[in-house]
């Protein structure tokens, strides 16, 4: 789709010419590239605003796919980073004081987290709890969900093709993986050692695949609201079900919350729902932006680490560097000690109230899924209770609607697997012009 007037401006036309000669489609990693016209080109983000090089504003929802929990260039944060890494330097190859520091504010938030180690990005911090499953129950398999995403390592970049599905049969998708170039025998499901993908809240299909691989199976990921899939949600009681069932087999129960630690609540999903996983991942907004991950929980898991024979490996030259530490540790702070997420709670909620009503006025069916903070919306009667159930509904107008909010000044992934991702910074919009803005967008979108 091509955006008039939002992105295709003059500047950016240029930009994205002279960058085709120096990046694969023009951009620096894939998932930037909308197109020739619609690629955005960002000038400077401040609070809950992005401008672009052509001088746009949007009010983002997108947030750099989720890690801006306070709001770009918070004052708070960035003084602590720039404090620490002008008077005391970014990276020496050694231990900090502030490395337990930051570790500290994690385990009184996430009181699951008992020890824990720190990675640069979700995909390192997924390597990381992964190999130590392994390396804990000397098992080889691994089981995640359809429709989660955890990062871009080979092995976890399988995915259930929903392309020409047939949606109203019984049938399991056929599972392939993201791109060409992947080590193949990685996957598939009924490989002993190869990576399943199961069906969230589905009671059967977990109980058939624990009764044939669990006793093989080192870990089950997923993401307990899944935020690559619209904020859809596992039930409490398919999570206690999965947590039962991991207890039983011996088989690491990792939630990979990077996308939703230190956001739908200061404890992140485990303390929504009650439900504590052997290992954990965060990143995103543990660093307001930064890039900063970890990974950690049982102690007796994470013990398997070390350096010691038989020990588990990890480690990497930017770990715990100092902006990524001073940034968590100002992040974190924040997060604790303030109402930063409450608000981000109330802000999401009045956002979702104002979306309804525009909605309703266009008798559009919808539900919304997900805590506030990342909220998915789903043309659909009923909330989907898995990725299967997502490519029943009308995501086609949904993209419309997107496109056109783009046009209008509102960011957002126009794809309805992405969720609204809200930051503190949000509480200084005017929800009116949203409101109005919105109702021009879907007028449109079911106009066209
Ligand atoms: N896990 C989840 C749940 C994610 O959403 C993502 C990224 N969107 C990752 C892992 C990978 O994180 P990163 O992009 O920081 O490598």
């Amino acid at each position: 789709p091509i955006v008039v007037g939002s992105t295709g401006g003059t500047k950016q036309s240029k930009l994205m010419a002279e960058a085709h000669n120096h990046m694969p489609q023009g951009v620096a990693e894939n998932y930037r590239y909308w197109g020739d016209e619609a690629t955005v080109f960002v000038s400077k983000s401040k609070g809950c605003v992005l401008t672009d090089v052509d001088g746009k504003e949007f009010t983002d929802f997108r947030l750099g796919y989720g890690p801006i929990i306070l709001g770009y260039c918070d004052e708070r944060v960035d003084r602590a980073v720039c404090d620490e890494i002008t008077n005391r330097g970014v990276i020496s190859g050694f231990s900090t004081a502030l490395d337990a520091e930051v570790i500290k504010q994690v385990k009184r938030l996430c009181p699951q987290i008992e020890k824990m180690r720190f990675a640069n990005s979700g995909t390192e911090a997924v390597m990381g709890a992964v190999r130590t499953a392994r390396g804990f129950t000397g098992r080889t398999k691994v089981a995640i969900v359809e429709g989660g995403f955890h990062g871009l390592q080979d092995e976890v970049m399988w995915k259930a093709n929903l392309e020409g599905w047939n949606m109203r049969s019984d049938t399991t998708p056929e599972v392939i993986p993201f791109g060409a170039g992947q080590r193949p025998n990685t996957a598939v499901c009924c490989n002993p050692t190869g990576l399943t993908l199961l069906s969230l809240n589905n009671f059967q299909m977990l109980d058939e695949y624990f009764h044939q691989y669990g006793h093989l199976t080192a870990a089950v990921m997923i993401e307990p609201i899944i935020g690559n899939a619209g904020s859809i949600a596992a039930t409490k009681e398919w999570l206690q079900h999965l947590r039962d069932l991991c207890t039983k087999h011996g088989t690491m129960l990792i939630f990979d919350e990077v996308k939703c630690g230190f956001r739908v609540a200061k404890g992140g999903a485990q303390e929504l729902y009650g439900i504590y996983a052997d290992l954990t991942t965060y990143a995103k907004a543990m660093g307001n932006g930064y890039p900063v991950a970890c990974f950690g929980g049982r102690k007796d898991v994470m013990d398997v680490i070390g350096s010691f024979k038989g020990g588990v490996v990890h480690g990497g030259t930017f770990t715990a560097n100092m902006i990524a530490i001073s940034a968590a540790h100002a992040t974190l702070d924040i997060l604790e000690s303030t109402d930063a997420l409450a608000t981000c709670d109330r802000v999401g909620t009045d956002i979702m109230a104002v979306l309804g009503r525009v909605f309703d006025a266009h008798n559009v069916q919808h539900t919304f899924s997900g805590p506030p903070a990342m909220f998915g919306i789903h043309f659909a009667k009923d909330v989907p209770q898995n990725y299967r159930d997502w490519r029943k509904e009308e995501y086609e107008l949904y993209g419309k609607f997107a496109w056109n909010l783009i046009k209008y000044g509102v960011m957002l992934e126009p794809d309805s697997r992405e969720p609204w991702f809200i930051c503190e910074a949000h509480q200084t919009m005017d929800l009116q012009w949203l409101e109005d803005v919105a109702m021009r967008s879907m007028t449109e979108a079911c106009a066209a």
